[in-house]
């Protein structure tokens, strides 16, 4: 287990001051590990706030390449960046921004045959995705090995979060059984996956310290049009192919 070195110590002065942080959470915020699932408007923003709370090591996953249409919502980059890849643009900002952090980039799509692989030694996963079937890749994963999942998405002024704690807690296929139809462009304005890819952070954050409450067994409805803030409670759906196989095994078990 390493310890906070004096620089360390005074990077996250203010958030060491929370009581329900200190220094033994933090010290658990440097030696974590998260996967943030693409690297646009939510993941971007949620790997910003990572980076800077001390997250110890980020593994960021896309195979994207930085468009100017992409700017208007993912803060993360500058117009120099445009052409690159995404996972280097991202990794070069966040080690200027933190270079006592580990940032593993990964040019990859996340596919059923290397999610496997990228989920080693990982405690937790942010969505920073813009399509369903990859999140069911990655939900049914995580809901097998055990590892929490952090839900975000978006679509103009709307946006939804939910936190996924396997063996816990309703998975995305409770919520939604096979993936929606797709969108090839989905229409966004920045704030909306801002809001959004900041509480994926925090939301991170909690579980891996173990502080506060995390939004479980429900879903966050965020209406920008109106500024809204709206919770549906979600329960474990026995139709679930992924939850249900768990509590199976869990029943094999016994
Ligand atoms: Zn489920």
């Amino acid at each position: 287990m390493q310890s906070l070195s004096v620089r360390e110590l005074e990077r996250y002065d203010r958030q060491i001051r929370i009581s329900e942080i200190g220094f033994e959470k933090q010290l658990k915020l440097k030696n974590s590990r998260v996967l943030v699932a693409g690297v646009g408007g939510l993941g971007g923003v949620a790997v910003l706030y990572l980076t800077a709370a001390g997250v110890g090591s980020i593994r960021i996953v896309d195979e994207g390449i930085l468009e100017l249409n992409n700017l208007n919502r993912q803060i993360i980059y500058s117009e120099k960046d445009v052409g690159r890849l995404k996972v280097e643009a991202a990794a070069e900002r966040l080690k200027s921004l933190n270079p006592d952090i580990v940032v593993e980039p990964i040019p990859h799509k996340i596919t059923l045959e290397n999610v496997d692989e990228l989920l080693n030694n990982v405690d937790l996963v942010i969505d920073g995705l813009d399509n369903f079937k990859t999140r069911f890749i990655i939900n049914d994963k995580c809901v097998e090995r055990g590892i929490p999942f952090i839900h975000g998405a978006v679509y103009s002024l709307e946006g939804r979060l939910m936190t996924i704690i396997p063996g816990e807690t309703p998975c995305l296929r409770c919520l939604i059984p096979s993936p929606p139809p797709e969108y090839d462009i989905i229409p966004v304005i920045g704030p909306v996956p801002g809001i959004i890819g900041c509480l994926e952070a925090l939301e991170a954050i909690k579980i891996i310290t173990g502080i506060g409450k995390p939004l479980t067994n429900r879903i966050l409805i965020f209406d920008g049009f109106n500024l809204d803030f709206t919770y549906l409670p979600i329960t474990k759906s026995p139709r679930c192919p992924v939850c249900s196989k768990l509590s199976q095994e869990s029943k094999n078990d016994l």
